[in-house]
């Protein structure tokens, strides 16, 4: 058991959930208004389920946090976190900016209705074609993250216009978070060092078709210490006098009793106190949050199929690394509740459908009597879940459910058995 673990209260537990979560008169639970086993019976286990009001909501705090304390600050929200058109719409609705990395995220993100020049392009491995996919859609913001980067540009965008560039820096940041998470290190395949920084700078001015906007840098992901965060303003600061200081993403959020987020104000406060400190007045600031940004606004349901009592009791539900890989790829922990009987009572571990020991969605959490034929929710599945869902063991990929105001909006259909067979040609 890789925690040890106390009873938390059915508050604490519901305080996981999307905002403006709570229990129906029979204790089941209701997510944007809509009880999750109507959900389940509607659409299916296992489901992504969306309070859109919730998501809408931090897109509206997150940018009154920092355009109230620096007014030239945009707020890009990082797509690859939950990259469907519905939540990418939301986001441009909201007023946001768009972080795509790579050609298919630019692709969901115009068809989400976006604007292109409100949309940031990275990617450490661009290829041709997504160069060109981003100059003919008009991307604004290109972060160069290598030399050949820039050869690309300057072989594909037209005589005649300028394509607006950041130069991304590695900021020389150990994160203190998963090493699949960190990015910011010297060593990192992200960026460039400064030095190497200050050659393409020189590059990018020179070039008559690419327009230098100014620097961006990402320290690492689900972060939860600000010093950390906001030591991502330093090393681009130190490169020169921009238009643009893109500070990047990782604020963590708060998946289990034990984390401790920092507040969107907090955050703020210390991104742009740093900024203050260290950039020209008048810049304008990017942020990209992703995980922050829709982490806690969504929770997966499923079914459990097999309750096995030995040395463990393995809670087996329908879905897994399939629909849920962050655990498997960083040991993200979460917890769990049956959505009609929330809270403790008995230590399990809840385990997916996929043939892999490692394909557990929860190592220890309390649960009340669980049963074969429960439904079983885990809270804080906005982030990195959806967008890694895959096919494995012929799983189908998950829905993804839009609820608000007691009504629901199916925005990602599940696979269907087709689905499956549909790419194999011969
Ligand atoms: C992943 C990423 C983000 C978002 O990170 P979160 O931890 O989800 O906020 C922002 N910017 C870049 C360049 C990224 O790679």
């Amino acid at each position: 058991m890789s925690t040890e673990l106390v009873s938390h209260t059915t508050e604490e537990l519901i305080g996981l959930f999307p905002p403006g979560t709570r229990p129906d008169a029979d204790g089941t639970l209701m997510v944007g208004g809509c009880r999750l086993d109507d959900i389940a019976e509607e659409f299916g286990t296992p489901a992504i389920v969306v309070n859109e009001d919730a998501l809408r909501q931090r897109a509206r705090d997150y940018l009154a946090a920092f355009r109230s304390r620096w007014p030239r600050a945009d707020v890009a929200f990082a797509s690859k976190s939950f990259p469907c058109t519905a939540v990418q719409r939301v986001m441009a609705e909201e007023g946001l900016h768009l972080d795509v990395a790579g050609g298919g995220e630019i692709v969901t993100a115009v068809k989400a209705g976006a604007d292109p020049a409100k949309l940031v392009l990275h990617g450490n491995a661009k290829t041709d074609e997504e160069i060109t996919l981003a100059v003919e859609h008009g991307v604004g913001l290109v972060v160069v993250d290598n030399f050949d980067d820039i050869d690309r540009l300057e072989r594909i965008v037209p005589a005649g216009r300028q394509q607006g560039c950041l130069v991304r820096v590695i900021p020389g940041v150990e994160a203190a978070t998963h090493a699949s998470q960190a990015t910011g290190h010297a060593g990192s395949k992200f960026g460039l060092m400064p030095d190497d920084a200050r050659r393409a700078i020189a590059r990018i001015e020179a070039s008559p078709r690419l327009r230098l906007d100014g620097v961006h840098t990402h320290v690492g992901s689900q972060l939860l210490n600000t010093e950390q965060l906001a030591a991502a303003v330093e090393p681009i600061a130190k490169l020169g006098t921009f238009d643009v200081y893109d500070l990047g993403g990782g604020l963590g959020v708060r998946y289990t009793y034990d984390d401790h987020a920092p507040s969107l104000d907090d955050y703020a406060e210390a991104m742009v106190g740093q900024a203050r400190a260290l950039l020209p007045e008048g810049s304008r600031i990017i942020v990209e949050p992703g995980r922050s940004m829709v982490g806690t606004s969504a929770c997966t349901v499923y079914r459990v199929t097999t309750v096995k009592r030995g040395q463990i009791v393995h809670v087996a539900v329908d879905g897994g690394m399939g629909d849920n890989l962050d655990v498997s790829l960083t040991g993200q922990r979460f917890e769990a509740t049956i959505v009609n009987r929330v809270g403790g009572g008995e230590t399990v571990t809840v385990v997916g459908r996929h043939c892999e020991s490692g394909d557990q969605l929860v190592d220890g959490v309390e649960l009340q009597d669980p049963k074969v034929g429960d439904l079983l929710a885990i809270p804080v599945t906005g982030a990195y879940c959806y967008t890694m869902s895959n096919q494995y063991n012929g799983a189908r990929r998950v829905p993804v459910v839009f609820a608000r105001n007691g009504k629901t909006r199916l925005v990602v259909r599940r696979d269907t058995w087709d689905d499956l067979l549909i790419r194999d040609v011969d």
